[in-house]
């Protein structure tokens, strides 16, 4: 598979990513989502991939579980804008089935450039699909709310909203581990830049 050319800037990558044939998601999609908020957040979210409502906007997380994620951001006094959404894949796998891994591995240079690009203090990763994206160990059910470091920078994986508006108790565990988050941004210390990015750099356009 041809390798993903590097971006220099986020509105050049969702260019790419909006008419991508890298993996058979391209096939079903009616919009792709490459994500969205400030190209400066420090303050990033990865969820699993466009559902049904996300398909049809080309935009991340606007149905149920996107509401739950804005009552929560809301809660910390964030506004959407102020974060940055993404995507573990760009295109919504057919009836909402979860993604095959090599699904994921052919999305994956997309998301560590957006990751590298925007270079925020916390990733909070929903949801499985998310931390398995960058820990392929780990299991959600013990990894939720407990901060890790992957190349000096800070991950919180946390329940998917989606399994918290199935799940009451889930729901509970999640707004517990949000409230963290002002907390660990506070700590967090920014990732040194070059030249320890540059390798890092290089490989994003390994995978493939
Ligand atoms: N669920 C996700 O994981 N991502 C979205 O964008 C919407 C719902
Ligand atoms: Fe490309 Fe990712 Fe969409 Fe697959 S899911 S077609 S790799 S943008």
């Amino acid at each position: 598979m041809e390798d993903v050319a590097l971006f220099h800037d986020l509105e050049a990558l969702a260019v790419a990513v909006r008419s991508c044939q890298r993996c058979r998601l391209a096939g079903g999609r009616l919009h792709a989502v490459p994500g969205e908020g400030d190209p400066h957040a420090e303050l990033m979210f990865v969820g699993e991939g466009p559902g049904y409502h996300e398909d049809q906007q080309g935009r991340p997380f606007v149905g149920a579980a996107g509401q739950l994620l804005d009552e929560l951001l809301a809660a910390l006094g964030y506004r959407r804008a102020q974060v940055f959404i993404a995507n573990v894949v760009k295109c919504r796998p057919p009836d909402n089935r979860e993604p095959e891994p090599d699904e994921v591995a052919a999305c994956r240079p997309y998301l560590l450039q957006q990751l590298d690009r925007i270079d925020p203090k916390l990733v909070v990763l929903l949801g499985r699909h998310a931390l398995n994206a960058f820990f392929p160990e780990a299991v959600i059910s013990k990894a939720h709310g407990i901060p890790r470091k992957l190349d000096g920078r800070t991950f919180l994986p946390v329940y998917h909203p989606a399994a918290a508006l199935r799940q009451m108790r889930l729901r509970d565990v999640l707004e517990a581990e949000f409230r963290r988050i002002p907390e660990l941004l506070a700590a967090s210390i920014p990732v040194a830049p070059s030249p320890a990015a540059k390798p890092a750099m290089q490989q994003l356009s390994l995978f493939g």
